[in-house]
C-alpha cells in the first residue's frame, strides 16, 4: 500500500457520519469521481451501521476501520467489530435477509455494499465479531 489509515471509535450512531466523512476524506487523495466517493460512503455507512445495530446490539463497543490505498488507485477497507458475530454469513448476505423483527430494516445492507464496491468479503465468528472487507 502507498498509504494507510486506521480509525477506532465507539459504536454510537453519531459516529456513523464521522466514519463516512473520515473515509471519504482519506480516499479523496486518489482524486475519485463524485460517484466513486458516494459509493464508498454508502458502503462504509452500511458496514458501520451493521456493527452498531447488530454487532453491538445492546452494548457499546469499538468499531475499527482500516483503509489502504494502492498505487493502481485501488482502495481496500476493513470494517471490524468484536460484537456478537453472525451465525450463517452466507444467509446473512442474501438480499432481504434480516434478523430485525421490528420491520424497520430491509435486509439490504450487504447487497448495497456488494453493489457499490468491486469486491466484498465477510468473515464472522459467533461470539467474537465480524470483519467486512471492501475493495473499490
Ligand atoms: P438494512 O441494512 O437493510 O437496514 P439489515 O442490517 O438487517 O437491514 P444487512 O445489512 O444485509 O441487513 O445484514 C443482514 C443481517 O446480517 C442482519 O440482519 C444481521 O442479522 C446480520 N449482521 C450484519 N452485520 C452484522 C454485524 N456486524 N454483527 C452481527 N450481525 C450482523
Ligand atoms: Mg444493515
Amino acid at each position: 500500500a502507498i498509504n494507510e489509515m486506521k480509525l477506532t471509535f465507539e459504536s454510537r450512531s453519531a459516529n456513523e457520519g464521522f466514519a463516512r466523512v473520515a473515509v471519504s476524506a482519506f480516499v479523496a487523495q486518489l482524486d475519485p469521481t463524485v460517484e466513486e466517493i458516494s459509493d464508498i460512503k454508502t458502503a462504509v455507512s452500511e458496514a458501520v451501521t451493521n456493527s452498531i445495530v447488530h454487532g453491538y446490539k445492546d452494548q457499546i463497543g469499538r468499531v475499527y476501520i482500516s483503509a489502504r490505498i494502492y498505487a493502481d488507485s485501488v482502495v481496500r477497507l476493513t470494517i471490524r467489530d468484536t460484537g456478537c458475530g453472525i451465525e450463517d454469513v452466507q444467509k446473512a448476505v442474501e438480499p432481504l435477509y434480516t434478523t430485525c423483527e421490528t420491520g424497520e430494516r430491509a435486509g439490504m445492507g450487504f447487497a448495497v455494499m456488494e453493489a457499490f464496491t468491486d469486491k466484498m468479503r465477510v468473515r464472522s465468528t459467533p461470539g467474537k465479531g465480524t470483519t467486512v472487507y471492501l475493495e473499490k
